[in-house]
């Protein structure tokens, strides 16, 4: 029988909220230790002990549902990482009251590619650079449903905003419910999110990756030059960038491709999450040539190249403009 939204959206932002607790447990305790994975991108304990807690939680609470998240359990078989699956196991303590390593393996899993059906869709920790250097990261969590994103939480412990005191945000959304954050700390009290309403791309302020392997930093400056904006750019690392766009405190972010890695396409758990809630927070957000993000492709966004995120009113001067520098 399916299940009604309202309780995925429940167990989704308690456990959100239960995984950023967790990653500024981990981050305080073990900084960013962690391996480097075959591609040579970071994987810290916290990536794993997050994608652990949400994958047990949700064998309970959905045991006919799918888990494709960002991390592998094959990795930490290897026999080598003996002394990183220990500290999981220490991280998780307090969380998860016993566990063997078979029941990480299980948490963890091997991912697996989206069906027709549903799939829960998690980047356990996203920005894990930013994670490791004390920045912005985030934790996103989505529900795919025969290709479309339906819900998305995301956490962002170290975001903070004029209108709260303490650090952390936590933003959610499901599709035509409208988009919500609360304060990390906070259990019950929840404000919409709405984008800003500024309509002059001149004085839009832009967010963009922190890391130049990530996007095109000096083509941003070129766009931003076009667009009469000079406006210092926000960068940070992590989705964070998108609850900025989502609750107005900026008006646009731009993923462009890096020129090491032209062919780039984007992973479904590093956008997600993340398009729901700007959706219902009245933004946009598409490829760099203004197409719509399709989920139904597999793992990666395979047909959109780069992403372009906005307010809604910006979009199609952001697109336009961005046609004209890439010609
Ligand atoms: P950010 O925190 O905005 O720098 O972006 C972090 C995300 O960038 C990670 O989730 C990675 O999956 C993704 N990523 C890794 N390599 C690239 C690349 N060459 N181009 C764009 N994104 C990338
Ligand atoms: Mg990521």
């Amino acid at each position: 029988m399916p299940h009604t939204l309202s309780s995925e959206l429940e167990f989704g932002i308690e456990i959100v909220r239960k995984a950023c607790a967790l990653g500024e447990k981990v981050r305080l305790k073990f900084q960013g230790a962690g391996v480097a994975k075959a591609d040579k991108s970071p994987v810290t304990i916290g990536d794993y002990a997050i994608q652990a807690l949400i994958g047990s939680e949700l064998h309970k609470k959905f045991p006919q549902d799918t888990l494709i998240g960002e991390e592998r359990a094959s990795l930490l078989k290897e026999g080598e990482h003996s002394a990183l699956l220990a500290d999981i196991k220490d991280a998780l303590s307090g969380f998860i009251p016993s566990m063997s390593n078979s029941d990480i393996f299980k948490w963890v899993g091997e991912g697996g590619m989206p069906q027709t059906g549903r799939a829960w869709v998690l980047d356990p920790i996203d920005g894990t650079k930013g994670f490791i250097r004390g920045g912005q990261y985030a934790v996103a969590l989505a529900l795919l449903e025969n290709g479309k994103v339906t819900m998305g939480v995301l956490g962002c412990p170290k975001l903070k905003d004029e209108s709260l005191e303490g650090t952390g945000m936590l933003a959610w959304a499901s599709r035509g419910q409208g988009a919500f954050w609360s304060g990390l700390a906070e259990n019950a009290f929840k404000r919409p999110l709405k984008v800003s309403d500024c309509s002059a791309l001149a004085e839009a302020r832009m967010c963009c990756s922190e890391d130049e392997a990530h996007t095109d930093l000096s083509k941003i400056h070129q766009f931003l030059q076009e667009a009469g904006n000079q406006k210092k750019p926000i960068e940070m690392s992590s989705l964070a960038k998108i609850v900025m766009v989502a609750n107005g405190r900026s008006e646009f972010l731009l993923r462009l491709l890096s020129p090491k890695k032209p062919d780039y396409r984007e992973w479904i758990w590093d956008q997600a999450a993340g398009s729901v809630i700007l959706e219902e927070a009245g933004g946009m957000i598409t490829d760099l040539s203004g197409k719509p993000l399709d989920f139904g492709k597999g793992l990666r966004l395979f047909d959109n190249l780069g992403i372009a995120a906005s307010n809604k009113k910006l979009h199609p001067e952001l697109i336009r403009l961005l046609k004209q520098i890439s010609s």
